[in-house]
């Protein structure tokens, strides 16, 4: 096993990682706002912060993973306004379209699913710290946080404070680098919004207090581990130290991982470029949830990924690819016995992916060990040089790899089903066994006019047949 690095954008440097309590990780990760169905860049940081989670948890580590949900901010106070009803009936379509994709992107449930309208008594009680300690100030019945008070302000995106105003104030959640000014921690009710009635007055927290009330509360004033898309480092996460940090005294975060962005077809993602995707749109067009986690985890998340049409089919042929080993390590009889070579190239190939992984999430250098493995191992089964012995060590090798991975299970039509889609208007798993059944049976009696016919008929309706060397049948969909 390697030392685990890690990027912290904090120090801007790889650092070993070491949690405050060994063996214990908390971890905290912005999770959507749910005020529309999430596109293909969001997923790329949630596949991301999935791969880090069951990385982490195949090394032993014990986790304590805390995903929000902000179901109130500007935008879908905005929208619920607009559309006439209460947040949460506004928010809880999109909530239940997040937990669905999640499912099957097979992006694991983290330890607590939390929302923000479940702990506004949280943000009070943060914001009255906050105004003991004088961080704070009122206007026209907002509290907003004085940045000029807390002398860390811009240590993680590297801010340049020294042209910014003291007073001036933005009412905005998300604002750009150049309009930084002392934020909203607490805003008024306009008419016609919702608003909680509280001690510090009637209004609704801002974006940034949500994070550090709820990261504070389920995982201690210190936590191991923040993630979010780099988007998020300025001002969100910025933000997020300010208030967390000037209300203990203490450091908030100690590894902050952001992950990079993602692009399409080399262009920024955006609806008036007609590139803009949610799951479901790929979905939509026939592509499998298997394919699409390959490809947006394959690229290491501080890398630009660059999403194309081209790297998504190469991700279906590459699962394919894999999920096509584990059959034949399953099903081919080889010749009995072990070979030391072999074993040696297996423990190879388990090392170099644990040391990928362990580079800082380097996922295509964890994948290359396991492509580069499947590879050799095939010529030597193609040769009768792979042994009866070794299957089981690579078969665990390949449990490792899809711990982390999870795209083995051949389950992407049952998924797309549950969504809605289906994937292929062809014959369920039952009527094709029975199938290949009768055509094993044809070819039995040597009645190979009908195996033929049946072949023919499974090709039509989209089922691949291939006939391997121990005279067994294995199917696939196209
Ligand atoms: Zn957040």
């Amino acid at each position: 096993m390697h030392e685990i690095q890690v990027h912290n954008t904090l120090s801007g440097k790889v650092e070993p990682f070491a949690p405050l309590k060994p063996g214990v990780v908390h971890m905290y990760t912005c999770g959507p706002t749910v005020y529309d169905y999430a596109h293909i860049g969001n997923y790329r940081t949630f596949v991301f912060q999935d791969i880090l989670r069951r990385f982490l948890k195949l090394r032993g580590f014990q986790l304590t993973h805390v995903m929000n949900l902000t179901d109130v901010d500007d935008r879908i106070i905005a929208n619920a306004a607009a559309a006439g009803v209460g947040l949460r009936d506004y928010t809880e379509k999109y909530v239940q379209a997040f937990f669905a994709d999640c499912k099957t992107l097979s992006i694991e449930s983290p330890e607590h699913w939390i929302r923000a309208t479940d702990n506004i008594d949280s943000m009070v009680r943060l914001i009255q710290t906050l105004q003991n300690k004088t961080y704070t100030y009122n206007s026209e019945g907002s509290i907003y946080y004085r940045i000029a008070k807390f002398k860390d302000y811009g240590k993680l995106s590297k801010i340049d404070l020294s042209g910014i105003q003291a007073g001036a104030r933005v009412d905005n959640d998300r604002y750009e680098k150049e309009s930084a000014r002392d934020f909203a921690l607490w805003k008024a009710p306009k008419p016609g919004e919702h608003f909680w009635e509280t001690p510090i007055g009637p209004g609704r927290p801002g974006w940034h207090i949500e994070c550090s009330a709820m990261a504070m509360k389920f995982l201690g004033e210190t936590i191991d581990i923040h993630t979010g898309g780099i988007d998020l480092a300025f001002p969100h996460h910025e933000n997020e130290i300010a208030q967390s940090e000037a209300a203990t005294g203490k450091p908030f975060v100690r590894y902050w991982l952001h992950a990079e962005h993602l692009l399409v077809e080399g262009e920024k993602m955006s609806k008036s470029l007609g590139n803009f995707f949610t799951l479901r749109d790929l979905f939509a067009k026939g592509y499998k949830p298997s394919a699409l986690r390959f490809a947006l985890a394959s690229v290491p998340y501080r890398r630009q990924l660059n999403f194309t049409f081209d790297g998504l089919q190469q991700a279906t042929s590459s699962v394919e690819r894999l999920r096509n080993f584990a059959v034949r390590l399953k099903n081919e009889r080889f010749p009995a016995g072990k070979q030391a070579p072999m074993a040696e190239r297996i423990a190879k190939g388990a090392s170099d992916f644990d040391a990928g992984l362990s580079d800082d999430l380097n996922t295509a250098q964890a994948l290359a060990a396991v492509y580069d493995f499947v590879r050799e191992a095939n010529i030597a089964m193609d040769k009768g040089e792979f042994r009866q012995g070794e299957v089981k060590a690579a078969q665990e090798f390949l449990a490792t790899f899809d711990k982390v991975f999870a795209v083995l299970e051949d389950n992407d039509a049952e998924k797309l089903k549950a969504l809605g889609y289906s994937a292929s208007e062809g014959p369920d798993d039952a009527e094709i066994e029975k199938l290949v059944a009768e055509r094993q049976a044809a070819r039995k009696r040597k009645d190979f006019a009908e195996s033929d016919r049946i072949r023919n008929e499974l090709l039509k309706r989209g089922i691949l047949l291939e006939d391997t060397k121990d005279g067994s049948v294995r199917w696939k969909r196209k």
